[in-house]
């Protein structure tokens, strides 16, 4: 058992601009089912104080102030608490001029000036929070750049100090290409000696990095699937920091991401024309994907393979490779295909106008719909993700369970959660669907060509590939289980340095 604080700047439900949300928000609980003792550190945004307020979650002020210096001045802020579900303590970092605006990190496309201060004051507030509300912790969870400078706090200045020798670190990285780079005089902001501005710290390229400074200085390392831990430490997916984490891989792991279950499972969600389970799938899969040909404005037709894809539509998920795989087949291959997705307009416009062109066989919804989404997940036969990198990647798992097997890249979390289906797997019936290698146009093509070819011609065979991803668990208590031994392999071993020296 372990007595943890998450550190984070986003968590489900109170705040969320991406993965980390849902894993700050879904981890917690399943840790604490483990046995650990858990708290949840978080920005007292204005959102989390609607959140909270919606979930009938009572913000309790604790009466405990802060007062941090950042850079010239002397900030000040309170904590509030809260129960939260599933027994985790929740706490609140309350000052209203870092954090009651209108967005987390930025708005209208652009950053907020002051986020390296604001979050240098609320790295700092989770070091004090220790002290002042008297807590006892073994470990403190980081997560991305936002808390990255934390473990370099505890180097410099809090392993000498009582209550804190013995608190070790974890940082979670959950992409690589966010650092927290900022100009070098932000050094002033953090409160650390300038020797730390060296290109063995903090200093990268003569700009401050606080993300660098977490990877040089944290404990233990981790980032959400094995395949994205190792790939990081290569030029193409390390951003520039590939060389430190290179260094540090004896403590650098990786730990997949889970699923919410309660939220994506065909059996239960109401988002559906029919339910359905991997015991008895066949009917209710149809009945799904008669609903989607119709809703989407594609021909209703049981017999064509419907292929879907939800997601940003940005250069990493590999948009342009489908919208060049669309126009080459859209005269000739019978398939229909399923697209949910907003983001770069140059994408939005060319899937635009594919599904002008051929309304019956390509269909684009050019917004963000959750309801749309579990539709997709449900009445597609094969689900897309040929993403360039994907560090994780939740909709793979999605689709393993709604009967609607991934053809993905092999990258990241894709790779480490997809069963390729060789001929080899297909016979050991251990296949879950597809996966393409060189990230290419004809790599993509055979791959779905493949994949299409047993849908129509071998379908005892497509059906095995169904039953298999529908029945596999990617739930959340799994990594819950990994997250729960690193902690304690990782306290055990701090302590027994500390206790050494
Ligand atoms: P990333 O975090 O890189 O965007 P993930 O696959 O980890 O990719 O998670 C993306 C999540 O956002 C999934 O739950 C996916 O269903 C959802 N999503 C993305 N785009 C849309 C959209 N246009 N409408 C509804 N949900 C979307």
């Amino acid at each position: 058992m372990v007595k943890v604080l998450i550190a984070t700047s986003e968590a489900v439900p109170f705040a969320k601009t991406g993965g980390l949300a849902d894993v700050c928000g879904a981890l917690p609980a399943e840790l604490a089912k483990l046995g650990n003792d858990v708290g949840l550190i978080i920005p007292a945004y204005t959102c989390v104080k609607e959140a909270a307020a919606a979930n009938g979650i009572e913000l309790k002020d604790t009466g405990k102030t802060v007062s941090i210096p950042v850079g010239n001045q002397i900030v000040t802020g309170k904590f509030l608490t809260a129960d939260l579900p599933g027994n985790v303590t929740g706490y609140f970092v309350d000052q209203p001029e870092y954090f009651e605006r209108p967005s987390l990190y930025g708005e209208n496309g652009v950053d907020y000036r002051d986020n390296c201060e604001r979050f240098v004051f609320f790295s700092r507030a989770v070091l004090e929070a220790v002290r002042a509300l008297d807590l006892s912790v073994d470990l403190i969870h980081c997560n991305d750049w936002q808390t990255a400078l934390i473990p370099t706090l505890i180097d410099a200045e809090y392993r000498i100090t009582r209550g804190y020798e013995r608190i070790a670190t974890l940082l979670t990285i959950h992409n690589m290409a966010y650092q927290g780079r900022f100009w070098h005089w932000d050094m002033l902001l953090t409160g650390l000696d300038w020797r730390y501005f060296n290109w063995r710290s903090l200093e990268y390229y003569g700009d401050l990095n606080l993300l660098k400074g977490g990877i040089v200085y944290a404990d233990a390392i981790n980032t959400v699937s094995p395949t994205y831990a190792r790939e990081i430490q290569t030029a193409g997916f390390g951003c520039g920091l590939e060389g430190v984490l290179t260094q540090r891989n004896n403590v650098l792991s990786g730990i997949l991401n889970g699923v919410a279950y309660e939220s994506w499972d065909p059996k239960t969600d109401n988002f559906l024309a029919a339910n359905y389970d991997a015991s008895d799938w066949q009917a209710g899969k149809a009945a799904c994907k008669a609903d989607l040909q119709r809703i989407m404005g594609l021909e209703v037709d049981p017999n064509v393979p419907v292929v879907g894809f939800v997601g940003r539509l940005a250069e990493q998920k590999g948009v342009e490779l489908i919208a060049e795989l669309m126009k080459k087949w859209s005269g000739s291959e019978n398939v229909q295909w399923a697209i949910l997705g907003t983001g770069s307009p140059e994408l939005e416009s060319e899937l635009a106008k594919l599904s002008k062109e051929r309304p019956h066989r390509v269909a684009a919804q050019l917004a963000f719909s959750n309801e749309m989404a579990h539709k997709i997940e449900a009445g597609s036969d094969l689900f897309l993700m040929p993403s360039r990198y994907e560090p994780c990647g939740l909709n793979q798992m999605y689709s393993l369970k709604y009967g609607t097997p991934p053809l993905v890249h092999a990258t990241g979390g894709l790779k480490d959660t997809v069963t390729n289906a060789t001929e080899e797997a297909i016979a050991a019936e251990a296949a879950t669907g597809f996966v393409f290698y060189d990230y290419d146009l004809s790599a993509l093509e055979s791959t779905l060509r493949w994949a299409v070819t047993l849908y129509n011609e071998r379908r005892d065979d497509w059906n095995d590939i169904v039953a298999k991803g529908m029945n596999q668990d990617w739930s959340w208590s799994r990594s819950a289980n990994a997250y729960s031994q690193l902690y304690a392999a990782t306290a055990a071993r701090v302590k027994q340095i500390i206790d050494v020296r």
